[in-house]
């Protein structure tokens, strides 16, 4: 019987709560134990201080309904690279939850209504301390600690990137926990394999290997509603709307809102403007649009767009340029946190459920010979692909970028693409 612990890593994203419920519920319909591990690989680090007797039968806060537990003493708490510990952690009203476990047995009843939360109950962080052996170490342990063989991690390609090296390094792990004494022979023969899978949760859709990632189908959406809004006071007053949307180094996001809502032009840093200055192709393309009676002007760019020479492009400049050269009355949106979530799509319900319940499936199929698999998502059916694999991939279409092939880093992300 399989204990299997899940837990979200990185920049939150809707839909990661879907993909905790699925895993939860998957494996107790396959039998296993689950357990949640709040604040990402943080909390395995810190894993529990104290037993779940002492946790539950503390008294319970007195509004158990906020989700906020003990609030002035995790203000107070804070990180080893000095961020503040979020508050805002699941409402397990028994008590199960509390500061001093991070890795907590959960039921079915405790993912109820899960689907429609955005960001992640269980929280997520970045933790410096799991970038070290010494951090990785104590995970080990208390993973071990608990009994927990299997392990789900929700994120980005950090996160995943930190699955890889846990478990490469987790016989040496358990080796040196055997050897210090904290471990006996029979834990460390039991738990000589670490069972790993991954699941893709990022707003940006940045993850080679798959078609999507979780969260960005809701980024997505909320981008256009955004859109929307502007769309009636641009018309209104014919003026231009320049809005900087997220992405990190990719341009789906952008690429895609520009196409959902017939936005004049588009920045992105796979495929940067081919003029030098490109000042002059854009304000050629608007103005084209503008002669033949358009009243409404909306050009986005993406956060990590810039021009061939890899100088960036900046909202405010492109504002100036409108304004100055077109004569436009122009504005800046800066959509911010606010595309990063709220309540997820459709999309961002199914997917996760599908991709968690294959998650589960992994964990039972692994053998210390298989590698750690990320499950993806091509041409609508669920897919496994080695971890490792799709976050070089990803890693080599930046560092193609950054190199000004553009062309074959486009090719690498989609082996179809065709200019
Ligand atoms: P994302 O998963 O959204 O890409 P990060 O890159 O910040 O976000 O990674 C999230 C966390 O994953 C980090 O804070 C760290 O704890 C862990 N991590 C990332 N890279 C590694 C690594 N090379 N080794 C160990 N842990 C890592």
């Amino acid at each position: 019987k399989l204990k299997v612990a899940v837990l979200t890593s990185g920049g939150d994203s809707a839909g990661m709560n879907a993909a905790v419920r699925a895993v939860v519920k998957g494996s107790i319909l396959q039998g296993c134990e689950t357990w949640i591990v709040r604040e990402g690989y943080e909390g395995l680090v810190r894993g529990n201080t104290e037993s779940a007797d002492t946790a539950a039968s503390r008294e319970a806060p007195q509004n158990a309904n906020l989700k906020v537990y003990d609030s002035d003493f995790i203000a107070n708490l804070r990180f080893g690279d000095g961020t503040l510990l979020r508050d805002g952690t699941a409402d397990f009203s028994d008590g199960r939850s509390l500061h001093g476990r991070y890795i907590v047995r959960v039921g079915w009843d405790d993912v109820r209504g899960w689907f429609s939360e955005g960001g992640t109950l269980i929280g997520t962080a970045r933790s410096t301390t799991f970038r070290t052996n010494e951090g990785r170490l104590k995970a080990a342990y208390n993973l071990i600690k608990e009994g927990i063989d299997a392990l789900v991690v929700c994120g980005g390609d950090g996160s995943l990137t930190g699955a890889d090296v846990f478990r490469a390094e987790w016989p040496t792990l358990v080796a040196t926990l055997r050897s210090e004494g904290r471990i006996s022979e029979e834990q460390a023969k039991y738990h000589g394999h670490l069972r790993i899978v991954g699941l893709v949760g990022s707003i940006d859709n940045d993850m080679s290997m798959t078609d999507m990632t979780i969260g960005a189908p809701t980024a997505l959406h909320r981008i256009c509603e955004a859109i929307d809004s502007i769309h009636s006071t641009a018309l209104s007053h014919s003026r231009a709307f320049v809005l900087e949307v997220m992405g990190r180094h990719c341009g789906w996001l952008a690429l895609l809102a520009g196409v959902s809502s017939g936005a004049d032009f588009v920045f992105i840093p796979e495929r940067p403007p081919q003029c030098i200055p490109w000042e002059d192709e854009m304000c050629e393309a608007i103005q084209r649009q503008r002669g033949v009676g358009k009243r409404k002007t909306i050009v986005i760019v993406a956060e990590g767009a810039h021009d061939k020479e890899l100088n960036p492009i900046r909202a405010d400049h492109v504002k100036d340029v409108l304004s100055e050269r077109l004569g436009l009355d122009t504005r800046v949106t800066t959509l911010g946190h606010t595309q990063r979530g709220g309540r997820p799509c459709a999309m961002d319900r199914l997917l996760p459920t599908l991709q968690g319940l294959d998650a589960v499936d992994a964990l039972l199929e692994a053998t210390p010979e298989t590698p750690s698999y990320m499950i993806g998502v091509r041409e609508n059916k669920i897919t496994r692909v080695p971890l490792m694999e799709a976050v070089a991939m990803t890693r080599s279409v930046a560092q193609l970028i950054s190199e000004k092939n553009f062309e074959k880093a486009m090719e690498l992300r989609d082996p179809e693409f065709k200019e």
